[in-house]
């Protein structure tokens, strides 16, 4: 059974019925809705389609909206243009239709940010452009690599702290849909700061939704730990984290990153580019194999793929090809070394008891550890510890069970949770049995907050039978 959790962004190539029902047989655990791409009609069409497919497949997919945030976009370029190395390229303010000689950007105050010297990456670096003259809102540029340039490509300005609203006015109608519509989980794009994720989480109300804190700025490396700690989950977005930091940065900050959010036992997913060449290729190759190998061998809780899934020509393979690269690289002797107790944290009565019932598990061959939670953290707490057994999480919340779909190792289970331990458990512990997640007469311990009845705080362990 795979432990690591697949995120798949769906788009054109995968939002078909039949499709999206071969994504979830595939393994897809998490279906990501990119907002950067998408309106909010086809949003709700393709958030409706998941959760259709999931009812179908009887599994929980937990949705993921991707806000687009502070990402500056050319605006229009007509049919497109050629940009060549040398010429004088220019950014006006206001709108034009632009062509091989200037733009406009969707953003008014760009120019006060820059001053010559300054490089800006269209495209995900793609074309190269440095700043040597801003003039009356204008910015002046070489074209240092010059290629290929459309309507709304992304511009990366390494380095330059702009002076643009951390949730858009358009992530704000965006966030409005999908909180209305029932999302599972809020990726939150370009933070640069906890306040940052605080003001998002403000934004949301008394609908809150967990936070997925995407880390692609330099400035929020500088600011990691408080980011983790005001996010509910964290992702290496790799694919403009490499261009507003470098390509080389990228392998040793997804490695501190995920450090660090183990550490702080918040889940950590590694995204952009993972099987890339499957975009258009039926096998990925060697190094994207490896990358998704030692992302796990790095303990990350979740993979994703993105253009593979969103507009290539094999979807379903690529979410086959990233679930067997996972199930062998967990099965290796690699992945389990050193992995329980490694999380460290504060030496808390959830912390020790989560990490007890972890070498409960290994010591007694369990079948699962059975958290029973209300919230999903006594969950969290127990996956940090990546016990050898299945982690079973029973909740009576459906969109616990989804949120939970992100998480290392977690199987969810909805259950009506009685108020009577004893009840409960044996309520739980059949629903483990009907749900084959562990075999009559085998041994499970069951975890939960019972004495404090505060959500996260995990008081209470025990070793059953599951019945027959
Ligand atoms: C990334 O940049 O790696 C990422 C995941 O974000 P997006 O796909 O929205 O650019």
């Amino acid at each position: 059974m795979r432990r690591t959790k697949i995120v798949a962004t769906i788009g054109p190539a995968s939002d078909a019925p039949e499709v999206l029902d071969a994504l979830i047989a595939a393994g897809m655990d998490v279906a990501r809705l990119n907002s950067s791409h998408s309106g909010l009609e086809q949003l709700a069409e393709r958030f409706v389609a998941v959760r259709e497919a999931a009812e179908r497949a009887g599994r929980h997919v937990a949705v993921m909206l991707d806000l687009a945030g502070p990402k500056l976009r050319l605006g229009e370029v007509g049919e497109g243009a050629e940009l060549v190395d040398g010429s004088v390229f220019s950014i006006v303010p206001g709108a034009c239709v632009g062509d091989s000689a200037q733009a406009c950007v969707d953003h008014d105050s760009l120019a006060e940010a820059l001053g010559p010297g300054d490089r800006l990456l269209i495209d995900d670096g793609a074309v190269e452009l440095s700043v040597t003259e801003v003039a009356h809102g204008a910015v002046h540029t070489r074209v240092e690599v010059g290629g290929p340039i459309s309507s709304r490509k992304g511009i990366n300005v390494p380095g330059v702290a702009l002076d643009i609203e951390s949730v858009t006015a358009r992530d704000r109608e965006v966030l409005g849909w999908g909180l209305e519509a029932g999302v599972d989980l809020v990726a939150q794009s370009f933070v640069r700061s906890a306040t940052d994720v605080r003001r998002l989480r403000d934004l949301m109300g008394d609908r809150p939704v967990p936070i997925v804190a995407k880390i692609e700025k330099a400035e929020a490396i500088t600011a990691i730990d408080a980011i983790i700690e005001a996010a509910d989950v964290v992702m290496v977005a790799r694919g403009d984290l490499g261009v507003e930091t470098s390509a080389e940065e990228v392998p040793v900050l997804q490695r501190r990153i995920i450090e660090a959010c183990r550490g702080n036992g918040v889940p950590v997913i590694v995204a952009t580019q993972m099987l890339e060449s499957m975009t258009s290729a039926p096998r990925p190759t060697r190094a994207e194999a490896s990358d998704v190998a030692n992302a796990i061998f790095d303990l990350v809780d979740a993979v994703m793929l993105s253009a593979e899934t969103a507009v290539g020509s094999f979807p379903v393979r690529s979410v086959e090809t990233m679930a067997r690269i996972a199930l062998h690289a967990e099965r290796s002797d690699l992945a389990v070394r050193g992995s329980i107790r490694s999380a460290g944290g504060p030496a808390d009565v959830t912390a020790a008891v989560s990490a007890a019932v972890c070498e409960l598990a290994a010591d007694l061959d369990l079948d699962a550890v059975v958290t029973a939670t209300q919230s999903g953290a006594t969950t969290r707490a127990v996956a940090r510890h990546r016990p050898p057994a299945a982690i079973v999480a029973a909740t009576p919340d459906p969109a616990v069970a989804r949120r939970l779909q992100v998480v290392w190792g977690v199987r969810p289970l909805v259950v009506p949770l009685a108020d009577d331990t004893d009840l409960m458990l044996d309520s739980v512990l059949e629903a483990v049995r009907d749900g084959g997640l562990a075999a009559p007469g085998r041994k499970v311990a069951v975890t939960a907050g019972i004495a404090s009845r505060v959500p996260g705080a995990t008081d209470f362990v025990l070793v059953r039978d599951v019945p027959a």
